[in-house]
């Protein structure tokens, strides 16, 4: 959990290297669904380039239908919930065992948006500030050419930061009231990396650690 653009698919990035756990992004699950120009595509289009959250039921069953498809793999979630509707979906079906909160200060948050890239295919995400890709505006990997996102301009930015206030919010409060919830603060992903990785490696059963 986080608010848009506090690090959560860069973390998740680290996580999925060092732990043994499938990565599973909201965010990109709705890309590539728009990229696939579906009539789907076209709703979801409209209400992420808006920066609105897509419908509950729509957001829930996509993601429902990918976690069933991963059998017993045990799995990370990033950018969902965002609902309090949407973690009870989740409750319903599975059982969330830690909840990881990046609590990065809005004002950072704005500043840091504006620069981000971002290649699609992968989900892989550089900024031009502290981490930039090799070769400028190519992904280091494949060296494909890498994009800024549509709803990363100044508005939208903040209308997500409203969203997330109102609707994500919440959802702390709801995993709080389980006991499941972990809050890290800062402001550089590099400096709250370390703590989560500490974390995760008193916390998850050895089977989940030693992936890189
Ligand atoms: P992200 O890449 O996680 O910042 O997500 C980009 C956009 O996708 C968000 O601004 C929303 O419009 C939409 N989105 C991602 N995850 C969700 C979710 N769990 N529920 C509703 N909309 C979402």
């Amino acid at each position: 959990m986080g608010p848009p653009g506090s690090g959560k698919g860069t973390v998740s990035a680290r996580i999925t290297k060092s732990f043994v756990l499938k990565h599973l992004s909201s965010g990109d699950i709705l890309r590539c669904n728009v990229n696939a120009q579906t009539e789907l595509g076209l709703l979801l289009k409209s209400c992420i380039d808006q920066g609105q959250l897509v419908p509950d039921d729509v957001m829930s069953r996509l993601i429902l239908s990918d976690l069933r498809g991963m059998g017993q793999s045990s799995w990370l979630l990033d950018g969902f919930p965002r609902t309090v509707s949407q973690a009870e979906t989740l409750d319903d079906a599975y059982s969330v065992d830690t909840v990881i909160n990046l609590n990065v200060p809005f004002q950072t948050i704005k500043q840091r948006l504006t620069s981000r890239w971002t290649h699609l295919p992968s989900g892989r995400v550089y900024n031009i500030d502290f981490n930039p890709p090799k070769v400028p505006g190519l992904d280091d990997v494949t060296g494909e050419p890498l994009v800024q996102r549509d709803d990363d301009t100044p508005e939208t930015v903040t209308r997500r930061l409203k969203s997330y206030e109102t609707l994500t919010e919440p959802v702390l409060e709801y995993y709080r009231s389980k006991g499941v919830l972990e809050t890290f603060s800062g402001t550089e992903t590099n400096k709250i990396w370390p703590h989560v990785e500490e974390f995760l490696n008193r916390k998850l059963p050895s089977v989940h650690r030693g992936a890189a």
